[in-house]
């Protein structure tokens, strides 16, 4: 490795670029950096213990030192905000440290708050230690989940404070600075495509569409027209496959901007996302949202198509089919309607589909909505159902993952026994053709009985998380890191590592959402 030099380059200062992809940039020395956390992630890569646990990792991903002969880079990138084009944005935080041979294959790995690049904008290139943590945390709970997500690699703190306005209260404050190292195959975004097509540097598109699919997209078969075509169908699916995962978890991104979307169809750049608590279509977390709610629950499907979209824009000079990526677009639509009503079938343990599951999850989501239901609770709860059950008892074992039981109104209870009569009976259809299907030789009731069980409750089990990184918690792992205690951190985060296993010693993260933190929003960037 070699050291960073003291001062900032002045390959660092802030501009406007033509024809140009990436900017060569030094990552900021900061003396003072400590590691805080180091994922597994370093396992799976092949990493020898050894050399994590050595002076050199800790300077590389502490951004004392960087790899000898690397050229760290920051990505210029433009995109759509909000609705609204924004022009050039690009890494205005992150800097691409290496690429890397791994056991998972080629990585790139990247720090993100090493100070100010091309792309800072007004903006000062640090992060502090509540999104880092936030962060952190998050896409490796994403990442143990089976959610397509960049990784985390490790935490550090700087030792240098970074001013911030906290959304909350409206006051500048001083916050500790923080560095994540991220890792993915590519951080390319629909924004990378989206500033050459602006510049109308079609040369520069299309050098840049033929990298990302030699590299990343093997399927492809060519690269020429047809071939550009199905690139854009593969992004169209790995996006809508991961917001699927979305809705089925209760993540809710918060800014779903084009600069935001990876062309990988991962889940990218964890800034106010939340955690559906009471279920909600219409909740965001981020509190600069909060009036158009844009980036709300139940829009993330359509907001993802909308994203295409201006990609399908990008590209289209290009690819020049119309035609086929107005079809592309349409089967968005269409398999999402398939694939949402699969995954809800999951989430209800169903084991076969029926013709009228539809009616049915349109019924129980109105329900949801009558009266706050935790989202994570609902589903995980209903392992305890079994057909055979009155439909009151049924509600009395839904009852925790209700936030005010005893107000429930008795019309609202009554919706609620009646969905549960439907559900009843619907588990009771399921059990029919699983009888038929299984061909049980003995017809030894209680054999069948406990077989059908166990595979409704693996179904159960496997689609709905335990344990998920509510904001009230993450809110409580900064408070302590911000003293400069990290065991909360460290042991949610071994929680979040098995968010489907019973984890009766973790219990106490298995809680909905507390009084106190129902006001409080910490989940401005
Ligand atoms: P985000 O909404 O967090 O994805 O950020 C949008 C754009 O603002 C990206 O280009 C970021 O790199 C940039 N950005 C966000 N925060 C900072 C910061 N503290 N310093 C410099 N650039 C930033
Ligand atoms: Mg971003
Ligand atoms: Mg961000």
């Amino acid at each position: 490795t070699s050291a960073l030099p003291a001062d900032p380059v002045d390959e660092n200062y802030r501009r406007q670029v033509s024809q140009v992809a990436y900017s060569f940039v030094q990552p900021e020395h900061f003396i003072d950096s400590e590691v805080r956390h180091t994922s597994s992630l370093t396992e799976e890569l092949g990493w020898d213990p050894i050399y994590v646990a050595s002076n050199e990792f800790k300077a590389v991903f502490g951004s004392k030192q960087i790899i000898e002969n690397s050229k760290p880079y920051a990505m210029a990138y433009a995109g759509h905000q909000f609705g609204n084009w924004a022009g050039q944005l690009g890494d205005g935080r992150a800097i691409n440290l290496f690429q890397l041979e791994t056991d998972i294959g080629l990585q790139t790995f990247q720090l993100k708050g090493a100070g100010p690049t091309p792309y800072s904008r007004n903006g000062d290139g640090y992060a502090v230690l509540r999104s880092s943590i936030r962060e952190y945390l998050c896409a490796e709970a994403m990442h143990h989940l089976g959610i397509p997500t960049t990784r985390s690699l490790t935490i550090a703190t700087t030792g240098k404070l970074v001013l911030r306005d906290v959304m909350y209260d409206g006051n500048p404050e001083y916050e500790q600075g923080a560095i994540v190292c991220r890792v993915a195959p590519s951080f390319i975004r629909f924004g990378n495509f989206e500033l050459f097509a602006a510049q109308g540097d079609q040369e520069n598109l299309r050098k840049l569409l033929d990298y990302t699919i030699e590299h990343h997209f093997p399927q492809v078969t060519a690269l020429d027209k047809k071939g550009y075509l199905e690139f854009f169908e593969i992004v169209s699916q790995r996006t809508l496959d991961m917001i699927i995962h979305w809705q089925r978890v209760g993540f809710v991104h918060g800014v779903m901007n084009t600069d935001n979307m990876s062309i990988l169809g991962l889940t990218i750049d964890y800034g106010p996302y939340g955690w559906l608590e009471p279920y909600d279509h219409g909740w965001t977390p981020n509190t600069t949202d909060r009036q158009h709610k844009r980036y709300r629950y139940g829009a993330q499907p359509e907001i993802g198509l909308w994203n295409l979209l201006q990609l399908a824009n990008a590209l289209y000079e290009i690819i020049d089919d119309q035609s086929g990526l107005e079809q592309v677009l349409d089967n968005y639509n269409i398999q999402y309607q398939e694939k949402h009503l699969d995954m809800m079938r999951n989430k209800l343990g169903f084991l076969h589909k029926d013709s009228n599951d539809q009616q049915l999850v349109t019924q129980l989501i109105q329900t949801l909505h009558l009266h706050e239901v935790d989202y994570t609770f609902f589903f995980r709860e209903l392992q305890h159902l079994d057909r055979n059950m009155d439909t009151t008892i049924m509600l009395d074992k839904l009852a925790i993952a209700f936030y005010d039981f005893e107000q429930l109104s008795e019309p609202h209870r009554l919706r609620w026994l009646d969905w549960l009569l439907v559900y009843k009976s619907r588990i009771q259809l399921d059990y029919s053709k699983f009888l038929e299907s299984k061909q049980f030789t003995n017809n030894d009731e209680d054999v069948v009985n406990l077989a059908f069980a166990k595979a409704r409750s693996e179904k159960l089990i496997t689609t709905n998380p335990k344990y998920v990184l509510r904001n009230y918690i993450a809110q409580q792992i900064i408070d302590q890191a911000e003293k400069g205690n990290y065991s909360m951190f460290h042991e949610v985060y071994r929680v979040l590592q098995h968010p489907y296993d019973e984890q009766p010693e973790f219990e106490k993260y298995y809680a909905k959402r507390p009084e106190w933190a129902k006001t409080k929003v910490g989940c401005s960037m």
